[in-house]
Parts: structure tokens; sequence; C-alpha cells
């Protein structure tokens, strides 16, 4: 029996012969949100920008000693946010709402609660300390300070960040085209009718959402039939349009896996066992269109659906993050507690299991395993890592992966 490769084995090596993209864009914040960074972005202003009140009360001047819990003091300006007031008048107060810039001449604010409205002025029932229900300029971001770094890829509330230093746009890696194509004469376009024999392609579906998830652009390089030249004419269409090839299914041993012999026409092409299940066999090499054209990396993933998920999610996934300049992805595993029994072989098991509770984490197995199983993929939140020949016992700690939503 062939030697099958240890999966992060597989990994590590793939991460090493990574070049990063270096191919940026400007594109509006608006539309940024997924992508990644090209460069640092340091504030251009404070945040906020002026002292400012953060309750709806009085402004008032700490360190005036005549200001005591339980005086009586007129009202001399009203100030709305948006609006500046003017200088304090010593010895009164200033009406004033959320946000408003603290006046001149005031350093705290007490909260209209802690204040009764009497003849001739308003009463306080609290003094409080300079600075109180102040948010002083420049508290959430100082100007100059660096906000976010290249590599970083962008979630909603860092849009939301760069907005409130006034960004309006950013430079970012250019979104990399990942060229997909599913090979298989048994495969149909849905919603086109089965003929016997024939299934719908799925992993076209599966892999171009992964994809997109991942912040990338999906070239299609549609269905490709189980024959030599019609391989070949994709992975060379794919090597002209795009920065990565993934193909699914052809790449076992049998008499209609055309992929190795197609890569290898192209380009080079190592054909890996890797100790993983689902998912034995995967290709990984370099192809090219042209001799005079650069090379570009091909995927090729088994064809049944679970494996073809689990390999990309596994192996694809981290390759592609680093190519795209994605610095900012972090391990999303942790453990829980299993409630099944299983058994691993020879190689390390990414089972699906849905992952629930608060304090102690519990992963519950799905009932059907098999690498045809799209529904066990479908039902899962996660999948649990367990490594060759190991046997896990209900309560025993698995550690798992969470899927994206
Ligand atoms: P292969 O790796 O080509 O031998 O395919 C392994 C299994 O996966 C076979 O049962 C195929 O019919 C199935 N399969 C291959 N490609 C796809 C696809 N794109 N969608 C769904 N099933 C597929
Ligand atoms: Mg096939």
């Amino acid at each position: 029996m062939a030697v099958l490769t240890p999966v992060d084995e597989v990994i590590s090596t793939l991460l090493s012969q990574v070049v990063a993209m270096d191919e940026t864009e400007v594109v509006s914040l608006r539309l940024a949100r997924g992508r990644i960074l090209a460069q640092s972005i340091n504030a251009t202003v404070d945040v906020p920008p002026h002292d400012n009140s953060a309750m709806d009360g009085y402004a008032f001047n700490a360190q005036d000693d005549s200001i005591v819990a339980g005086g009586r003091y007129a009202v001399s300006d009203r100030i709305a946010a948006g609006h500046v007031g003017k200088t304090l008048e010593p010895g009164t107060l200033a009406r004033i709402f959320t946000g408003a810039p603290i006046p001149e001449g005031a350093n705290a604010v007490v909260i209209q609660e802690d204040t009764r409205m009497s003849e001739g002025g308003i009463e306080l029932t609290e003094r409080p300390k300079f600075g109180a229900n102040v948010r002083p300029r420049g508290q959430d971001i100082a100007l100059g300070s660096q906000l976010l770094g290249r590599g970083h890829q962008l979630k909603a509330a860092d849009v939301g960040l760069l907005a409130s230093t006034g960004v309006n746009q950013v430079e970012v890696f250019r979104k990399l085209k990942i060229a997909i194509m599913s090979t298989g004469d048994e495969l149909v376009e849905p919603p086109n009718a089965l003929a016997p024999g024939q299934i719908y392609n799925s992993n076209h579906y599966t892999l171009a959402a992964m994809i997109e998830e991942l912040g990338m652009e999906v070239v299609d390089l549609g269905l490709v039939p189980d024959s030599l030249s019609a391989t070949v004419e994709a992975l060379a269409t794919g090597a002209e349009t795009a920065d990565c090839i993934i193909s699914s299914g052809g790449v076992s041993v049998g008499e209609e896996d055309h992929v190795k012999a197609a890569v290898e026409n192209l380009g080079r092409l190592d054909l890996w066992k890797v100790a993983i299940k689902p998912g034995k066999p995967l290709a990984f090499g370099f192809v090219r269109a042209r001799s005079d054209a650069d090379a570009i990396p091909f995927f090729g993933l088994p064809g049944n659906p679970v494996s073809s998920f689990v390999t990309f999610t596994v192996i694809a996934k981290p390759y592609l993050l680093k190519f795209q300049g994605n610095e900012s992805a972090v391990g999303n595993s942790l453990y829980a507690m299993s409630q099944f029994d299983f058994k691993t072989g020879g190689r390390r098991e990414y089972l699906r299991v849905r992952v629930s509770g608060g304090n102690e984490l519990n992963a519950e197995l799905y009932d059907g395993q098999g690498s045809g199983v799209m529904s066990s993929v479908s039902w899962a939140n996660a999948l649990a890592e367990i490594e060759a020949d190991t046997q896990v016992f209900p309560g025993d700690k698995v550690k798992v992966h969470l899927l994206p939503n």
C-alpha cells in the first residue's frame, strides 16, 4: 500500500509554496466587506473629534466649588448634538444632550435623572466629579493610530470603524479568480432532467459558494466530460483566465480519471494519497496555457461531494487565504464533548458533527458519514477532527472546526 501523507504535512508543504498576490485596487467602503486590505490604515482624525456628552443632562464646571449637591443653578445655554454651545458662564449649567460637544468651561455632566426642575433653576440631587459622563476627544481612536493592518479581512465592524474616521474607499488586494471545473460524464446541470445513470453536478455549487465566502471570484469552466482532450482544453482555458484552478472528480486511479494526465500535459502534478478521510486522493500542481505563460496552481479534489467539501475546507482553503493575502484568518477550532462512539482507521477523519451548548459544548454525530452523504454536511455546523487509529467514547473531548454559516 502506498504511504499516506499526513494532512498537516500536506498543508505545510502547500503553504510553503504560496506567493501572496500583490495586485491591488481601490474600492468604495460600501463594497469593501470581505476584502483584504492591501495597506495599513492610520486614523486621520480623533474619534470622537470633540469631548461630548455621554448622556442627556446638564454640563457644568466640576472645578467650581460653588456647584454642590442640593444647590440650585441657572441654565445658561442649551446644546443639542451637532451644535456648538457658547463658553459656559461661571456658576451656571448648560442643558446638554447625548453626543453634543461639551462647551468651553465645562468638564462634567450631571444626568437629568439626578436633577430636579425647580423655580428659578435646576437643583442637583447628585454632584458628579470631573469628567463624569464626558466622552473625551479621541476616546475611541487617537489621531495617527493604526486602525487596521495590511492583510486584514474587512468585516462589518471594520468598515464602520473606517467610516468613523472619514474613510470612504480602501486599497484592497484584487480578488483571486478561482476557476472550477466538474469532471464526470455522469454530471448534469440542475434543473435539466436526469437520464438513466446521471446525477446532478452539486460540487460546482458547493465549491463556488465556498470560494465566494472567502471573498474570491469564481470562473466557471463548466462540466468536463471524462476525456483527456476535454480535460486539457478546460485546464488551458482556466490557466488563461484565472489565478488558480480547482477541479472535482477524476483524480482516482480509474481508467476514466484523466485529470492527472491532463495536468501533466500542461505542467506538473503531485498526486498525493493524503491520510484524510473522507478524501484520500488529492492532486496539486501547476498548469500553463502556453509555454510562455505563467503557470497557475491547480487543485484536483476528489469527486465525492463530502470529500470535495472536506478537502477544500481543510487543505485548499488555507492555501487560498494565503494566496489572497489574507493574514487575519484565525483558527476556528475548539473542543467539545463527544456524544458519540467512533473508531477511526489509518487516516485522520473529519466527521460531520453539530456543536451546541453553552459553557460545555457538545458534539453530536450525523448518522451517516459516507463520502457521498451531502446531507451530513448540510446538517453539520462543524467538522470533528479525529486522529487516525483512535477510539472516541461519549464524554471524550474532541477537536472541532466550526464551519461558516
Ligand atoms: P470520481 O472522483 O470522479 O471517481 O467521482 C467520485 C464520485 O463522486 C462518483 O460517485 C461521482 O459520480 C461523484 N461526483 C463526481 N463529481 C461530482 C459532482 N460534480 N457532483 C456530484 N457528484 C460528483
Ligand atoms: Mg469521475
